[in-house]
């Protein structure tokens, strides 16, 4: 049975940055709705052009274009094992298509590591963040700059400042998360799949509390 793991949390707490890592250590493909769109755009797609209608207010896209997206990526042979899922879903009604959409694949949403950080944490991570432009690679300016500034230490590519990573949007984002992804928390805790991890510690403990997580999930069934 494939394994599905949805990575939730407010934006900046570090969501991106852990899935990369967690896809190294268990073999999962990493699938990020805002990798996805923002490669749209680079390719300037009309799925390109609409999401960043929305994505330069810091609003969601609308779920049925969003859930097409993730099914057409989930059902790609690579995520045959299963995926670890960030920025995916945002919304309940995207969390319901999910749960449609897996069980066509004979799986279900395993374990939903649920990443908190307070709001300034969140502010000064997003908000100091760069991005590879070829592949997403993560930075930040102070905690994790790349050897040469400006250039990603992975793949040599241009690395910038998302438009929606400067300050005034990333408190704009927080507050969308809380009244549109916040749900969710209650969503996953119901179905019994949530574990609480604090986002606040260094990326390495942090990883570790998540692989702890993905552990005793996996013991439990
Ligand atoms: P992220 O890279 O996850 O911070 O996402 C960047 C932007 O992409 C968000 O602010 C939204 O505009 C859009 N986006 C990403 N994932 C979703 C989703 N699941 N539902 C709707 N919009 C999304």
């Amino acid at each position: 049975m494939p394994t599905y793991i949805v990575l939730l949390g407010p934006p900046g707490v570090g969501k991106g940055t852990q899935a990369r890592i967690l896809a190294e250590k268990t073999g999962l493909k990493h699938v990020s709705s805002g990798d996805l769109f923002r490669e749209n755009l680079k390719n300037q797609t009309e799925l390109g052009q609409l999401a960043k209608s929305y994505m330069d207010k810091g609003e969601l896209v609308p779920d049925d274009v969003t859930i097409n997206m993730i099914k057409a990526r989930i059902s790609q042979p690579d995520c045959e094992a299963g995926a670890i899922l960030d920025g995916f879903p945002r919304t309940p009604a995207q969390a319901d298509a999910l749960e449609v959409m897996l069980k066509d694949f004979n799986g279900a949403v395993n374990t939903v590591p649920f990443i908190t950080a307070a709001e300034e944490i969140l502010v000064e991570r997003a908000g100091g963040r760069w991005t590879c432009r070829a592949q997403g690679h993560i930075y930040h300016e102070k905690f994790n700059p790349p050897k040469q500034v400006g250039v990603c230490d992975i793949d040599g590519s241009e690395v910038y400042q998302r438009d929606d990573d400067k300050v005034e949007m990333v408190a704009k984002r927080i507050r969308v998360y809380i009244e549109q992804t916040m749900p969710l928390v209650e969503y996953y805790r119901g179905a019994g799949v949530l574990a609480e991890i604090d986002g606040a510690q260094a990326v390495d403990n942090v990883t570790q509390s998540l692989l702890s997580a993905l552990d005793k999930s996996s013991k439990a069934k």
